[in-house]
């Protein structure tokens, strides 16, 4: 498919790719120019799919912090953890970078209506972005979503629709009605540029390290897009001759109440089937079936990584470990992560030595409903200040 027109999926249904001509990119631009560049994923301009800068929409996305972590290493038993605080971004998480890019592009490309269906964090992020390009957004969220993502859409002056069912089932609303409203559609992978800001994940981590990658990644998975993101980021370094051929060992953490990337990891399976009644606090990790499964397959076979799930309960203690240690408080997603670590840590597949890499999708602030069944304060307000309040 020639780049320069709105596109979706690709003739045969599957999602579409970047391809950028790399051996041109590599004799005009190097790292140092990247590294005094703009103070926002968009310092990876020549890796990136917008042609003309007039249309780009930011809100000033990436360059998120790269933290050590060592006391809550030393609780999990690793001498070397880091984590990637994504909670910085806009919006609250890491959504914001492939939607900065992919409502860019469709700016560019002259969509005026942006339609998708999201698990909650995506459609914050498009109504942001929609709202800072004046285009219109319509979004499809599932009815129990965390209450602080429908909030957003409709301050963002988007137009929400609850629907009472799963992220697929709303994907359907979206597909059937597309066409007679005119919508563009952003789904996850059903467009090439998310994927796009998204894989700066994995240039920024590169560039944070020095231009080196860590021993193993590991990365909430629902739809997948991230870490198929950075698997093509890393790709492109080399390409660059920004980094070596050495690749982390890619972690696909997933939700027990909705693992079905995990259930094909350990069947040998080259894509994933339908999850039935998904259920996790973790929302952005309820996929039951991402359009991506087969991407992401494949990286972890290639990194020589692996797949594994965590419950609910677990995720919360753990989320709750990194925020005493750390001062981090983190989405449950990022938490189910920490828990991840712990224990491939005690089985022996990593070694205390090994540089371990922690994705923290988003801030813990937009899962009260989740946090709030383990945080609720002991005292009161009185109590706690010794009388200090003046009775009415
Ligand atoms: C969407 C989301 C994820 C999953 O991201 P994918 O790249 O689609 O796998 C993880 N964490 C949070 C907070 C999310 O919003």
């Amino acid at each position: 498919m020639p780049a320069g027109a709105l596109a979706n999926l690709s003739p045969a249904g599957a999602p579409l790719l970047v391809r950028y001509d790399l051996p041109a990119a590599r004799s005009q631009a190097d790292r140092d120019a990247v590294e005094r560049g703009a103070r926002s994923l968009w310092r990876y301009a020549p890796l990136l799919p917008l042609r003309d800068p007039r249309n780009l929409v930011t809100l000033g996305e990436g360059l998120t912090p790269l933290l050590e972590t060592p006391r809550l290493g030393e609780r999990i038993g690793s001498r070397n953890l880091l984590i990637k605080d994504e909670s910085a971004n806009p919006t609250g998480t890491f959504k914001a970078r492939g939607m900065a890019v992919a409502v860019s592009m469709a700016k560019e490309l002259g969509a005026r209506k942006l339609a998708a269906p999201s698990a909650g964090n995506a459609a914050g992020a498009l109504a942001a972005y929609a709202a800072r390009a004046g285009l219109e957004a319509h979004l499809f969220l599932p009815v129990d979503v965390p209450r602080a993502n429908a909030i957003e859409c409709e301050a963002m002056g988007a137009h929400v629709t609850l629907v009472d069912g799963l992220i697929s089932d709303c994907g359907r609303i979206v597909a059937e009605r597309r066409e007679s409203e005119g919508w563009f559609e952003v789904s996850t992978l059903k467009e090439p540029y998310r994927i796009e800001g998204k894989k700066t994940m994995g240039f920024e981590l590169a560039e944070q390290l020095g231009w080196r990658v860590p021993d193993a990644i590991f990365y909430p998975t629902g739809g997948g897009v991230g870490l198929i993101g950075m698997w093509k980021a890393f790709a492109e370094l080399e390409e660059m001759g920004w980094i070596g051929s050495k690749r982390p060992r890619m972690i696909a953490v997933q939700a027990s109440g909705c693992a079905p990337i995990v259930r094909a990891w350990e069947a040998g399976e080259i894509e994933s089937r339908h999850w039935e009644n998904a259920s996790t606090v973790a929302s952005g990790l309820r996929v039951p079936k991402a359009l991506g499964d087969f991407l992401v397959l494949e990286a972890l076979r290639q990194s020589r990584g692996t797949a594994l799930s965590i419950d609910d309960q677990e995720t919360l203690d753990a989320g709750l470990l990194l925020a005493e240690s750390e001062g981090l408080f983190v989405a449950p997603e990022g938490a189910t992560c920490v828990a991840a670590a712990r224990r491939l840590l005690r089985d022996g597949f990593l070694s205390r030595d090994d540089e371990l890499l922690i994705y923290n999708t988003g801030t813990g602030l937009k899962y009260l409903e989740a946090w709030e069944t383990r945080c609720t304060p002991r005292t009161t307000a009185r109590e706690r200040l010794g009388g200090l309040i003046v009775p009415r």
